[in-house]
This record gives structure tokens, C-alpha cells and sequence, in this order.
């Protein structure tokens, strides 16, 4: 599981980041300001930092000279959009930037983005005893044999292998698979799943949670 450093003075925005990243699969720690940011990089190892440029304490340009030390890839996120900060962000050595307001999914791409291009996950992520998913070509293999996943069946698995025996509200699994916000049909995700965990022999893993969603077992 990778671990990501949202560094954000404003509580509700670190709040929002925090909960989509934790519900796609990532660990989080908050630091409220610069030093906090700074204290923590230097404690625990990080796979990501997000920095936001308007800190206390130390700000985002300065946090990012302790990223580089500690060999910590980070994303800039920040109010100040105009051209000249993010050539300077990137000039600095951020490997991205992504000015506020920002989507969430596009959050979330860029994160898995820089995340791949810095070899930080895993490319082949293992559902014992025979299921393999290769990340980076979307091939699902049973037994070592290649299982034949609809765009959106595949989502769903990696959504519930990256989070093992947590029930999964279908509220959250549609809005995270689907990208749009949930209005209540809950066939749509019954259905997938249905597919979904027969074609991979998961029936009796991947169970309803009664008034919930799904829960994958392991
Ligand atoms: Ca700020």
C-alpha cells in the first residue's frame, strides 16, 4: 500500500484528498502546516508527497527541497495557477502540478501517474491463491491462465483488491468505477459484480454486506 504525505493547511481540502485517496487504496498523513510536513518526511518514508505552495511554516517550494533529499516524488497542489509558478514548481524537480480547484479523478490519475512513473506500485498485484492482475497491461490471469475482464469489471476488482476484507458502500464503488455520482440504481454495480467475481471463481470471496455494498475476503 503506498503511503502519501498530503501536506494542506486548509482542513475541509486535506479532508476531501485524504478520504478519495484513502478509498482508493492509498495510505494517508496529514500535516496541517510546513514544519509538521517537514518533521514527518524526515521520520517515515513516503511514496508521494501532495504539497500545497501556501504553507506555515515551511512553504510547498521549500518542502520540496526535502522531497528531493529524501528521494520523495511530489505533486504541487495549489491556488496559484498562473504560468510562471508552475514552471517554477516543475523547474524545481515537482513531477507534476495540479491547480486548485481540481477534479478528484483527476487527482487520482495524476497520483497513480507519478506513482508508476517513479516505480513506486506494484505493478503485478497478487488475490492468493491463483489470481494475478499485471497493472500495467490490465491482463487479469487465473491459475495462469488470462481471464477476459470488461474495462469496468477489471476497476472493480483492482477497487477490491486494493481494499481486502473492507465492506465497500455501492455508493462509493460506482462513484469510483464509474466517475459519476450515485443516484441509486444499485443494478448497475450488482450486476457488474455479479460478472465480475463468477468469471473469476469469486463467489463465495467477494460477498454482499447486507444494507452496504461488497466485501472481498482474504
Ligand atoms: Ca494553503
Amino acid at each position: 500500500m503506498n503511503k502519501i504525505l498530503i501536506a494542506e493547511d486548509e482542513a475541509p481540502i486535506a479532508n476531501l484528498i485524504r478520504t478519495v485517496l484513502t478509498d482508493a487504496g492509498y495510505r494517508c498523513v496529514w500535516a496541517s502546516d510546513g514544519t509538521q510536513a517537514a518533521d514527518l518526511l524526515e521520520k517515515e518514508p513516503f511514496d508521494l508527497a501532495l504539497l500545497d505552495i501556501m504553507l506555515p511554516g515551511f512553504n510547498g517550494y521549500e518542502l520540496l527541497e526535502y522531497c528531493r533529499e529524501l528521494e520523495v516524488p511530489a505533486i504541487f497542489l495549489t491556488a496559484k495557477a498562473e504560468v510562471e509558478d508552475r514552471v517554477k514548481g516543475l523547474h524545481l524537480g515537482a513531477e507534476d502540478y495540479l491547480p486548485k480547484p481540481f477534479a478528484l479523478p483527476e487527482l487520482l490519475a495524476r497520483v497513480e501517474t507519478v506513482l508508476r512513473r517513479c516505480g513506486k506500485t506494484e505493478r503485478v498485484l497478487r488475490l492468493p491463491p491463483d489470481i494475478e492482475i499485471d497493472t500495467a497491461s490490465r491482463l487479469v490471469r487465473r491459475g495462469g491462465a488470462p481471464v477476459a475482464l470488461t474495462a469496468k469489471e477489471y476497476d472493480l476488482l483492482l477497487l477490491f483488491v486494493q481494499n481486502k476484507n473492507i465492506a465497500l458502500y455501492r455508493d462509493r464503488i460506482y462513484e469510483r468505477v464509474w466517475g459519476e455520482e450515485y443516484l441509486g440504481d444499485s443494478r448497475t454495480v450488482d450486476l457488474h459484480i455479479q460478472r465480475m467475481r463468477k468469471k473469476l471463481g469469486l463467489e463465495d470471496r467477494l460477498v454482499a454486506v447486507y444494507k452496504v455494498g461488497y466485501r472481498l475476503e482474504v
